[in-house]
């Protein structure tokens, strides 16, 4: 049994002490805020209408997270796990809001988003994923990385034509990764579409997201409050310098490390980084972004979806927006609970604002659309730094001399949502990897 520190109590640091504690190692875990689950976590919020559960970070879960539902699933939460009653979505072009359910051609040649034309250049994409099939594992993005030489505004463009592009897969990718296009590449948008199209159905647990975070830390040894400040490995273990819960130095000793903290924090923080470790953190780039809840007396009508995206031509000044009232048990009876996602422009510009000039902008933007404007009883605003990892053209190429490095740290592995992809299933992943790569180190 070895001693083992995991550093960032986010799913990714969570399941990686779970999996190594179930090995039977003696895990503990720092976590710097006062609660864990990072970027996957529920608070509730009472007001005159009751109590609101809202999501901070991950909003849903989908029936293909295959190793989330295993660890789930393993924690007794499967009966906890239910479908989002409504998952339609729609998309705004010229005012005017279109269904655009990203999952279903069909649906989509039945719509008005986009004109005849546009429609009948879609298959392309099919085709272009069927070319790449070989390189697309969304559990290994690393594999795409010889197919990874343009942005997916580039790329999309090219495939299917700048009206798709423009009304139908840069709001899709927009309102569910919080960047522009040009932010991400080509091969990042077919592993993600090859991912969805292999079974995509939103799903949620009962009474917030965060469960699965609050069920795992309530299994661990998580030292809350903990800010670790440094972390240095060598041949014969582990040191963790941090801050306690009381503001005082102190100092943890280990076998081993598992850092779980997002890419861009790691190499302010891991002293003992290899060149090559150190050239690759030092280029993973996160969006900072800004989502603002807003809870109504009553649902609103005017949002029979789940999701609404809105085209940057329309300038709305939002990415989209969540219909989070529709996932069970968050919201009281009748109530409504949405949120908005501020486009990387908009978050900029408002990032000093105070939170009534957030939720402002958001009900200015949703009054110029046929959603109207809102009345909310409350609202929160969450500002994110770091928010969501991105995969521009080039990160799966350095990606993939990263997993190959000759040189590594020793006793010491990675997890984060970084190293495979931007969502829940896939930081999980990388905890669930680190802990069989660290284990594996120390057994050497
Ligand atoms: C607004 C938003 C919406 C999202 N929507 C979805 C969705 O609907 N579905 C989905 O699947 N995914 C979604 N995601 C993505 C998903 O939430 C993340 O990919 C995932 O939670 C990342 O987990 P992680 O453990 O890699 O990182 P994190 O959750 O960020 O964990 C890192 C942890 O390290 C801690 N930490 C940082 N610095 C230190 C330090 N110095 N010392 C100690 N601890 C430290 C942090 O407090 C945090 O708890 C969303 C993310 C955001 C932000």
């Amino acid at each position: 049994m070895a001693r083992i520190a995991v550093v960032g109590g986010g799913i990714a640091g969570l399941s990686c002490a779970w999996k190594l504690q179930r090995a039977g190692h003696d895990v503990t875990l720092l976590e710097r805020e006062a609660v864990a689950g990072g970027r996957m976590r529920s608070e509730r919020i009472a007001t005159s209408r009751g109590v609101f559960v809202v999501d901070r970070g991950a909003q849903f879960v989908a029936s293909g997270y295959r190793n989330l539902h295993a660890v789930a699933d393993a924690l007794g939460l499967a009966s906890k796990r239910h479908f989002v009653g409504r998952t339609s979505n729609a998309i705004l072009r010229d005012g005017r809001l279109h269904p655009g359910d990203y999952g279903s051609l069909r649906e989509l040649a039945r719509s008005k988003l986009l004109s005849t034309r546009a429609k009948l250049r879609l298959p392309r994409l099919l085709l272009e994923l069927a070319k790449q099939r070989r390189h697309l594992d969304a559990y290994h993005p690393e594999r795409a990385a010889a197919i990874d030489r343009e942005s997916l505004a580039e790329g999309l463009t090219r495939v299917v034509g700048a009206e798709a592009m423009e009304y139908l897969f840069s709001p899709a990718f927009s309102s569910t990764f919080d960047a522009d296009p040009e932010d991400h590449s080509l091969a990042f948008a077919l592993l993600t579409t090859r991912f969805v199209l292999g079974g995509f159905r939103l799903q949620a647990f009962d009474g917030g997201i965060g469960l699965l975070g609050e069920t795992l830390a309530s299994q661990l040894r998580v030292r809350t409050g903990c800010e670790v400040t440094a972390v240095e490995t060598s041949a014969g273990g582990a040191r963790i310098g941090f801050r306690d819960a009381d503001g005082g130095e102190a100092t943890l000793d280990a076998d081993a490390a598992v850092v779980a903290l997002p890419g861009s924090l790691v190499a302010d923080v891991v002293r003992t980084l290899t060149p090559e470790e150190q050239t690759f953190f030092d280029q993973v780039r996160y969006v900072r972004g800004m989502v603002c809840f807003l809870m109504t007396d009553r649902a609103p009508a005017s949002l029979p979806w789940y999701g609404v995206a809105f085209p940057r031509r329309e300038q709305i000044g939002l990415y989209g927006m969540a219909v989070d009232h529709w996932k069970p048990g968050v919201a009281p009876a009748g109530a409504g609970l949405v949120n908005a996602a501020l486009t990387a422009e908009a978050a900029e510009r408002l990032r000093d604002a105070p939170d009534a000039a957030v939720v402002a902008h958001v009900l200015d933007a949703l009054a110029k659309t046929p959603i109207g404007r809102l009345d909310p009883i409350a609202s929160a605003v969450h500002r994110w730094d770091p928010m969501l990892p991105l995969f521009p053209a080039g990160h799966l190429k350095r990606l993939a001399a990263f997993e190959e490095r000759g040189e590594r740290s020793q006793r010491l592995a990675f997890a984060g949502d970084y190293l495979i992809g931007p969502y829940t299933e896939m930081a999980l992943t990388s905890g669930l990897r680190a802990a069989t790569d660290v284990a594996r180190g120390l057994a050497l």
